[in-house]
Formats: C-alpha cells, sequence, structure tokens
C-alpha cells in the first residue's frame, strides 16, 4: 500500500477543486497540495461561462488565465422583444483548466487517473490502495445525490462548429427564445468564439431529466440551416442535466453527500438555484478558503457546512421563482417569465446570476401582473400550491 501526506487533499478536479487549487496554490504557497481527479485530464470537458459582474476583483483575477474569450455585450432574444445588454461575458474551457492548474502547482500534487474510494476529514483511500493523510481534506466530486431537492431541470446539449464562412453574429446569444417550445422552456445559446466558429447549445427547462441528444442534435442542425451556416467541422460536443432547484432539506441533502468533510462545489450544493450555474459560487468559495487561517480538516468541516447552510438560506428566493418556473406556469408558456425578467433593469439582472439580488430587486422581480395563471402564483408565494417534483435522478456526462 502507498502512503502519501499533504496539507490539503483536494477531491476532484473539476471546476471546484480547480478553483480551489489555484486559489490556495495563490495565497498559501506554504502548503502542499494533494488534487486528485479520477480522469487523466482536469476539468472533464466542458465550456463554462460567466458575467462580468458575477465575480468581483480577486474573482476575476483568479479566473483570468482561465479565459478563452470574452465579449463587452450579450444579446437575448424573444418572441415578443429583443434586448443587448451592456454586461460583460467570459468562457473559459475544461482544456485550459488542466493547463493554468498544472502551471500553477507542482507536478507531484496532481494526481490524475486516480479514483477515491472513501474519505473521512484527513484522510482518503485511494481504489489503487493508495492512502493520503492530509491535513484536511475537501470533497469536490460533484453533486452525488439530489432525492432531497425539488424542482426540475435544465437540460442541454451543446456543439462547437467550424463553418465554411463567417457567421456574422459579434456577442454572445444568452437567450435565443424564438425557437419552438419544446419540453418546457426552450432556447438556443450561441458563443462566436471566431468568425467562422461558434458554439450553439440548445437547452431546456423540463419536468424530466431523460435527454436524447441525437434529437437535440438534429435541432442544432435545424438551427444552423435557418441561419444559412454550413458546418465544416464539429470541434466538440458537451451535455449536461442540471437541477434548477425549487426548495428541498439543505440538512439531508449535506448528510447525503457525506458527513463531517469540508464540501466544495455542486457537492456542497454551491449554485443558483434558477440558472444551476455553479461558476461564481465556486470562484467565492474558493477564495474564502484560501483566506482562512485555519485549515484543520475537523475546522474546514464545519465552515464549508456553514457557509454552504448560509448559501441555502440566502437562496430561497430564487427557489420561489424556479417553483413559479416548474409549478405555477404552463410549460410551453414558461419563456414568458424570462421574458418579462429580461425587460427589468440592468443592474437588478446582473445581481440575479450573480445570486445578490437586493429587497429591492426582490420586490421588483414579484411586483405587477405574473406572467403566469394568478392564483397559480399565490400558490407558490404562499407555498399552499401544487407543490414541485422531487429531483430523483440527474446525469452528465463529460
Ligand atoms: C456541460 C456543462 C456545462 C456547464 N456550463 C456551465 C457554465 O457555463 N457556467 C456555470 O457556472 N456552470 C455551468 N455548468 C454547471 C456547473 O458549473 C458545472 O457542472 C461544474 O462543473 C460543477 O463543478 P464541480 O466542481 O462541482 O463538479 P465537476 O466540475 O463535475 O467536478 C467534479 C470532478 O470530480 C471528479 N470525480 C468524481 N468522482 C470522483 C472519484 N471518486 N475520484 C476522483 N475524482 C472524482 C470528476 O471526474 C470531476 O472532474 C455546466 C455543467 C455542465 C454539465
Amino acid at each position: 500500500m502507498t502512503a502519501r501526506r499533504c496539507d490539503i487533499a483536494i477531491l476532484g478536479g473539476g471546476l471546484a477543486g480547480g478553483l480551489i487549487a489555484l486559489a490556495l496554490a495563490r495565497q498559501r504557497p506554504d502548503l502542499s497540495l494533494l488534487l486528485v481527479e479520477q480522469d487523466d485530464k482536469l476539468g472533464g470537458n466542458h465550456v463554462w461561462s460567466f458575467f462580468g459582474s458575477d465575480v468581483r476583483k480577486a474573482g476575476r483575477d483568479l479566473l483570468a488565465p482561465l479565459v478563452v474569450a470574452a465579449w463587452p455585450a450579450y444579446d437575448v432574444r424573444f418572441p415578443a422583444f429583443e434586448r443587448r445588454l451592456g454586461t460583460s461575458y467570459y468562457a473559459i474551457t475544461s482544456d485550459r483548466l488542466d493547463d493554468a492548474v498544472r502551471k500553477a502547482l507542482p507536478v507531484e500534487s496532481i494526481l490524475t487517473g486516480a479514483r477515491v474510494l472513501a474519505c473521512t476529514a484527513q484522510t482518503v483511500s485511494l481504489v489503487d490502495g493508495t492512502r493520503i493523510e492530509a491535513g484536511a481534506v475537501i470533497d469536490a466530486r460533484g453533486i452525488r445525490s439530489q432525492g432531497h431537492l425539488t424542482g426540475g431541470w435544465q437540460k442541454f446539449v451543446g456543439r462547437r462548429m467550424k463553418l465554411a464562412a463567417p457567421h456574422g453574429i459579434e456577442r454572445p446569444i444568452v437567450m435565443d427564445a424564438g425557437v419552438d417550445q419544446i419540453d418546457g422552456f426552450r432556447f438556443v445559446y450561441c458563443l462566436p468564439f471566431g468568425p467562422d466558429e461558434i458554439f450553439i447549445e440548445d437547452t431546456y427547462y423540463s419536468d424530466s431529466p431523460h435527454i436524447e441528444p441525437s434529437t437535440i442534435e438534429a435541432r442544432i442542425d435545424d438551427y444552423v440551416r435557418a441561419h444559412g451556416w454550413q458546418v465544416i467541422e464539429v470541434l466538440g460536443e458537451e451535455q449536461g442535466v442540471l437541477p434548477v432547484v425549487a426548495g428541498g432539506d439543505f440538512d439531508a441533502f449535506w448528510r447525503s453527500s457525506g458527513s463531517g468533510i469540508a464540501h466544495a462545489g455542486g457537492r456542497a450544493g454551491l449554485f443558483h438555484p434558477v440558472t444551476s450555474y455553479s461558476l461564481p459560487a465556486a470562484v467565492r468559495f474558493a477564495l474564502a478558503v484560501a483566506a482562512r487561517r485555519d485549515l484543520a480538516g475537523d475546522s474546514l468541516a464545519s465552515f464549508s457546512e456553514n457557509y454552504a447552510r448560509r448559501q441555502w438560506e440566502g437562496g430561497k428566493f430564487y427557489r420561489a421563482l424556479s417553483a413559479m418556473l416548474f409549478s405555477a406556469a404552463v410549460p410551453h408558456d414558461r419563456y414568458r417569465v424570462l421574458e418579462r425578467f429580461y425587460r427589468l433593469d440592468r443592474g437588478l439582472i446582473e445581481r440575479f446570476y450573480a445570486g445578490r439580488s437586493t429587497l429591492a430587486d426582490k420586490f421588483r422581480v414579484l411586483a405587477g401582473r405574473p406572467p403566469v395563471p394568478l392564483g397559480k402564483a399565490i400558490g407558490v408565494l404562499t407555498g399552499l400550491g401544487e407543490k414541485p417534483q422531487a429531483l430523483t435522478h440527474a446525469s452528465t456526462r463529460r
């Protein structure tokens, strides 16, 4: 049996684990780290995006080496209107995360092709029999169980493509909801990575986690054809099924991920309840860990639990909006909720995505006639209406 020792063992070299490793390498070069990832590559197979307003200066500095594309503004399109928002937008990729973490950490601090079997606050057992003793263990192996959460699903297939000629799209289209509304709220998301290179993702806010990639790929082909584009090469593809959370039992969720150990990322429930995006929360948590003096296993475990509980408590408003989307709106009319939202003030929209909505923002979002049946909206807001379904399954293939 091989034995390894380190100050901090980070389990899972995905988004959250990678960002914690980067933040600690910068802020605490005195610590020995061990980043343990089951795949050969760190970060999986993702394009991750974020708004400039999602993160503050320290977060932007942490993300800077990962950014592969940046745009000063983005567009949204709905049946009734279109809008350009002057909020900057960025994309990072798994390849770049892998590269940046390998540059920031000594080679002996990265253990890829290593699957974790079990862990405690200070020990880790790998499938190959290696035992790791650490000052602290942080479990960032992705979301484990959603059975204690309720809501719906955001599912998508995305394709990065090289076209025969320039596409003419200058900035991201974060939501093109002018497409047929199928399987709930559907929109297409476009990132122009170059004049003749585009990433197109077909997304559904659906009641079901079931995904049929070939059907969605065919719809991406239709979208491409409708714009008069011709694909000469598919450069990459990704898909995901993410929870959109309308309610749940935080304590049970935490216990099901493993008690007494520090958790990060999806495993800690650190994602936006409506968008399912975890990048802004992962950046904030990585910086919070790196700023701590006390990095002992037990202390870090209770810190992460308290941190995640505060986030959960602060997410009540967003969970109510998810409930509005899934319990109050008729599936093919769900787009109206977003259409109305996107008519609001830009600062409010930025704070919403960053998970920093003010009390005034919350009143503004809920004020006026809701774009869903009034009785159902009241039912959701008073908790007396139809209950959202339990999230019993999610899968992501990377
Ligand atoms: C395709 C896709 C696109 C997304 N796009 C965005 C986006 O644009 N913006 C955004 O904010 N969010 C996005 N999300 C949502 C969310 O941010 C991502 O899922 C994010 O990767 C979650 O981070 P994480 O670190 O919790 O999990 P992951 O990034 O999935 O990392 C977990 C890591 O743990 C490893 N692991 C698991 N089990 C073991 C084990 N037993 N031993 C060793 N290693 C293990 C996995 O291989 C993986 O690398 C996207 C999700 C998907 C699926």
